[in-house]
């Protein structure tokens, strides 16, 4: 596929109207050859338009004609995978295998929401029939159903360029919805953005949907994003990213008029325990498979392992020389961007100004913006009074943290924000100390993993990725995973209506033949 450089407004291929910019390689620092366009308010209030005047059909097709579309973005990101990984390596850095397994499990993710649709379970359809005898007064007949919120501004994410950028989970959730989608690209790779918005908009195409079922739009600076959160026709808003950058966004679609759902996911240093019986029986096997998790991705993970927190005890000597040796190993790799790199370094350097240790560092960089592993080290004691070594480094470094017995373990836990996911590595020995943590850790993550780490995930209907506030901005909610699709769907009942004005999913004769929730069974 030849890239133009253009923004994708619907059928259109949109040119500058607020300057061009050029995608950077991270592993040369050279600019990459071809303008890209940038658009501003302007383009945002065309895709905005579009996207509600696409929403009444897009939102009423069967769910049959939904689940072929969304196989068929399946199959046209399938077409395009190899020359779709070899730019996303260009413009992050990131080894084109890993980059090619990204933009399978970005098909296989659109192929999983289809199946959702096509079953029809997410529509959580209930009929409560009138009861015209009942006492002391009668009952009209009910009937609910979702329905898709609206049309959904996305904010693609830069650490992953395919499964949570402009072909993700957001957008694969939004769609099977039933939503219309304005995509913002992430600039620090637009190369790969405009061939996944392609690949979409061909089977918007093929399908013969209406063409503001999906735009992608780019922009500099904050004014594309805010026009977009501020926009009246768009009715919620994704994010991944920054706290910072989530937490504006939020707080401003909060003060728009009509205040609309944001789900922001921020924040996660992933809090990993291990208990003293399996610090004993394996300390060594479960440092080096912390540190193999820590470094994936060059640490820029929202899944990332970074904080372990152990009783000093048996097996402490055996797990701290493993991660020690794992980290000097551990080569500098090349960092998504500019930006992340710096943020990773100062993130670093506050955390050794707050009193941690380095015990262990990989080799130094040769490339501009290559990131050094790093392994931190600090007493339990010091970690609870200095609140910023609770915070994430995104890059590839991990902190130690070493406590006297089960009381300040127990302390510390308390200590975390909301996570995206903690861990625990226990024995038969330590269940009584895990039945002590686990409720601490229930209130404070969407997702607790015994014996393993939170990473690599697994898109499935069990799936929770979210937790509470700093994690996300909505803890009710999970960005990945199948009932991910929730977020974009409200519902409505349906009261005392004659059987042909009703959807067809709520019909009497449940022609769809769908799963109903009658008369309370
Ligand atoms: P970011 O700076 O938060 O930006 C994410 C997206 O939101 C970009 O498209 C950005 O646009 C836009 N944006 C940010 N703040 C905005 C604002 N106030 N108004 C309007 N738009 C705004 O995140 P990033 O560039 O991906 O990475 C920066 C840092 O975020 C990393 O160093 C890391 O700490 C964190 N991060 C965390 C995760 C995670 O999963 N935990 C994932 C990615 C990043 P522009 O690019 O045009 O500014």
């Amino acid at each position: 596929m030849k890239l133009t450089g253009h923004l994708i407004i619907g059928a259109s291929d949109v040119g500058a109207t607020e300057g061009t910019m050029k995608a950077l390689n991270p592993a040369t620092n050279q600019l990459i050859e071809l303008d890209f366009a940038l658009g501003g308010a302007a383009e945002v209030d065309r895709a905005a338009t579009l996207a509600d005047e696409a929403f009444d059909a897009y939102s009423h097709t069967s769910l049959a004609r939904r689940a072929a579309f969304l196989d068929s973005i399946a199959d046209n990101l399938d077409a395009v995978r190899t020359e779709l990984a070899a730019r996303a390596a260009l413009e992050t850095g990131l080894p084109e295998a890993q980059l090619e397994g990204e933009a399978a499990k970005a098909a296989t993710q659109f192929r999983q929401f289809a199946d959702v649709v096509r079953k029809g379970r997410f529509l959580q359809l209930a009929v409560d029939p009138a009861q015209p005898d009942r006492l002391p007064r009668p009952r009209m007949d009910h009937r609910l159903q979702k329905i898709a919120i609206g049309p959904v501004a996305i904010f693609g994410a830069s650490n992953f360029p395919i499964s949570y950028s402009v072909a993700g989970g957001d957008t694969a959730s939004a769609l099977a919805a039933g939503a219309t989608v304005i995509l913002k690209a992430h600039n620090a790779h637009p190369g790969a953005s405009e061939i996944q918005a392609r690949a979409i908009r061909k089977a918007v195409q093929e399908h013969e949907l209406p063409e503001g079922v999906f735009s992608m739009v780019r922009g500099s600076g904050n004014a594309i994003g805010e026009a977009l959160v501020d926009h009246p026709l768009v009715q919620a808003v994704t994010f991944t990213g920054s706290e910072r950058g989530g937490m504006a966004l939020y707080r401003r679609a909060q003060q728009r008029p009509d205040p609309i759902p944001v789900f922001t996911e921020m924040t996660s240093v992933n809090p990993t325990f291990i208990l003293p019986h399996a610090l004993a029986t394996r300390g060594a096997q479960i440092g080096d498979g912390f540190v193999e998790r820590m470094l994936v991705n060059v640490g820029q993970a929202c899944l990332k392992p970074a904080i372990l927190i152990t009783i000093e005890g048996d097996g402490f000597e055996a797990l701290r020389a493993a991660m020690v040796k794992r980290v000097n190993e551990a080569p500098a790799r090349t960092m998504l961007a500019p930006g992340i790199h710096a943020s990773y370094r100062s993130g670093l350097a506050a955390m050794e100004n707050a009193g941690a240790r380095r015990i262990a560092e990989g080799a130094a960089p040769s490339g501009e913006w290559e990131g050094q592993s790093a392994l931190l080290e600090v007493e339990g004691a010091h970690f609870l009074i200095e609140t910023v070594l609770a915070h994430e480094a995104f890059g590839p470094s991990a902190l130690l943290v070493k406590v006297r017995d089960e009381a300040e373990l127990l302390a510390v836990a308390r200590a975390f924000k909301g996570q995206l996911s903690a861990a625990m590595h226990l024995e038969d020995g330590d269940r009584a100390l895990a039945h002590r943590l686990l409720p601490v850790l229930e209130r404070r993550t969407g997702r607790i993993v015994v014996n393993a780490f939170a990473h690599p995930q697994e898109v499935t209907f069990a799936t929770v990725h979210g937790g509470p506030f700093p994690a996300t901005s909505d803890s009710r909610f999970t960005s990945v995973g199948m009932t991910s699709i929730e977020r974009f769907l409200r519902p409505v009942a349906y009261q005392g209506f004659p059987d042909a004005l009703l959807p067809e999913a709520l019909r009497d004769a449940n022609p769809l033949k769908l799963p109903r929730i009658v008369d309370g069974q």
